[in-house]
C-alpha cells in the first residue's frame, strides 16, 4: 500500500539528472560515448591541501558529531573571510555550515514557507526552489528572466514588484545564475534588496557561483544592508570541486542562525566532522581557484565561438556560473520538438548531454537548453561539432 504524505505528490521529480540516466542507456545500449554538457560541477579534483587536511582529520580520530551549526573554527573562518571581502562586521554566530548548499535551501525555506504563501522566484530558475516550496504547500510565482542577444539575460524589477501580493513571503535572488549564466548588472541586485526591505520580504539570496565571474563587477547582496531580512547561502561544493563533500553555510542574523541549530539537530544533527575541516584549509587555495577560472573563461569563449557556428541559434556570451543557455527557438519551430525532445534527440543521435530548458520552471526556458562548460576544451568543441551535424540535418 502506498500510504506516502500528500506533500510527496507535489513533487514533479523533475531534475538534471534524468538525462545523464538517458545518456547512460545510450551508452550501454549503442555503444557511443557521450560527450557531457549536462553536469553542474567542475571537473577538477579537489584541491590537495584541502583532501590532506580531512585525511589528517580522520587520522587524528576527528569523527565525532560536531556542533549542529558546525566546528567553532569553521564558523569564524567563513565569518573572517566574509567580513574582509564586504567590508561588514560579520560574526560566528551569524554562520552556520550546513551539509551542502541545497540543504541550506531546504532550511531557509522550511523556516518561512506556510501553506499559501507566495515566493518570488526568478524564471528559469535552478529546479530545486520550487520542488520545495511546494512540497511546503507554498506558490512559486514566476518573475521571467528575459532575452536579448546582445544585452544577455535581464530582469525586470519593475515587473518583480508587480509579482508581490499579500501573500508573498520571499524573493529568490541567485546570482550568478543557473541556468543562464549571467552575472546580473549589479543594480538589479540592489534593487531586488531595496524592494525586499521596502516590503518586508525575506531575500534568499544564493550566491553559490560567486567566484564564476568573468564579465562585468559582481555584486553580493552582503553588500546592502542585510541583517533585517536577508538569508545567505553559499557553500565549497563549485568554488573548490567540493560537490561530494557536501558542504554549504548560511549567513543571517544570530536568531534566524539559532532557528537553524533547532532543524539542524532535529534533521542531520551536524555536517560531517572531517569534511569541516577540510574546508578549513580551503581559503588557502585561492590561487587554485584563480586557475580555474581563468581556464573555464577560455573554456567558455570555446564553447561561445563553436555555438554560433551553428545556424538558427541565438546565443549569448555567458558572464558568469559556467553554463551557457542558447535560444534553440528556431530550430524547436523547425524540427517540431520541445526542448526535452531536441535535448533527447541529441543524446541519441549525437550522443551529446544537455539539460532542456523546460526543467527549471517554468516558461520560459522552454526555447532553450542548458550547456555546462565544465569540461575539456577538445570535448567541447568535439560535442558541439556533432551537435551541428544533428542540428543542420533537422533545418
Ligand atoms: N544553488 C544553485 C544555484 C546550484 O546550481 C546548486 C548546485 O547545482 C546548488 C545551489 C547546490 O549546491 P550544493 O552542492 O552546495 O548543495
Amino acid at each position: 500500500m502506498e500510504n506516502y504524505a500528500s506533500s510527496l505528490s507535489r513533487l514533479t521529480g523533475e531534475s538534471t539528472l534524468l538525462y545523464q540516466e538517458i545518456a547512460r542507456n545510450v551508452e550501454r545500449t549503442k555503444g557511443i560515448k557521450t560527450i557531457n554538457f549536462g553536469i553542474g560541477q567542475p571537473d577538477l579534483p579537489t584541491p590537495q591541501r584541502i583532501k590532506e587536511e580531512a585525511k589528517s582529520a580522520l587520522d587524528k580520530g576527528f569523527t565525532a558529531y560536531t556542533p549542529a551549526l558546525g566546528i567553532d573554527e569553521l564558523r569564524s573562518k567563513i565569518a573572517e573571510f566574509l567580513t574582509q571581502k564586504y567590508g561588514d562586521r560579520i560574526s560566528k554566530e551569524e554562520v552556520a555550515v550546513t551539509p551542502g548548499a541545497k540543504t541550506a535551501l531546504f532550511l531557509a525555506f522550511l523556516m518561512y514557507v506556510n501553506p499559501g504563501d507566495e515566493v518570488i522566484l526568478f524564471d528559469p530558475s535552478f529546479y530545486s526552489y520550487a520542488e520545495v516550496i511546494n512540497l511546503l504547500g507554498g506558490k512559486p510565482v514566476y518573475v521571467p528572466v528575459n532575452f536579448d542577444q546582445n544585452k544577455g539575460f535581464y530582469v525586470d524589477s519593475n515587473e518583480l514588484l508587480s509579482k508581490i501580493s499579500q501573500r508573498t513571503k520571499m524573493i529568490v535572488y541567485n546570482n550568478p545564475h543557473n541556468p543562464t549564466g549571467m552575472n546580473f548588472d549589479s543594480r538589479l541586485g540592489k534593487e531586488i534588496a531595496e524592494i525586499a526591505r521596502d516590503r518586508r520580504l525575506i531575500l534568499l539570496a544564493d550566491e553559490i557561483y560567486d567566484y564564476f565571474v568573468y564579465d562585468g563587477e559582481f555584486r553580493s547582496v552582503l553588500q546592502e544592508p542585510w541583517r533585517d531580512n536577508v538569508i545567505y547561502i553559499n557553500g565549497f561544493s563549485k568554488t573548490f570541486s567540493m560537490t561530494g563533500w557536501r558542504l554549504g553555510y548560511i549567513v543571517a542574523r544570530k536568531e534566524v542562525i539559532n532557528k537553524v541549530g533547532i532543524l539542524a539537530s532535529n534533521i542531520y544533527t551536524c555536517p560531517t566532522s572531517f569534511a569541516q575541516r577540510g574546508a578549513l584549509a580551503s581559503f588557502d587555495t585561492f590561487d587554485e581557484v584563480k586557475k580555474m577560472i581563468d581556464l573555464f573563461k577560455r573554456r567558455r569563449d570555446a564553447m561561445y565561438s563553436e555555438l554560433i557556428k551553428i545556424k538558427g541559434i541565438r546565443a549569448y556570451k555567458s558572464s558568469g556560473a559556467f553554463y551557457m543557455f542558447p535560444d534553440f527557438s528556431e530550430v524547436l519551430k523547425t524540427a517540431g520538438l520541445d526542448s526535452k525532445g531536441l535535448a533527447v534527440k541529441l543524446i541519441e543521435d549525437a550522443g551529446v548531454v544537455t539539460i532542456p530548458g523546460e526543467v527549471f520552471p517554468e516558461k520560459m526556458g522552454r526555447n532553450f537548453l542548458r550547456l555546462s562548460f565544465a569540461l575539456d576544451e577538445e570535448k567541447i568543441k568535439e560535442g558541439i561539432s556533432r551537435m551541428k551535424t544533428v542540428l543542420e540535418k533537422l533545418a
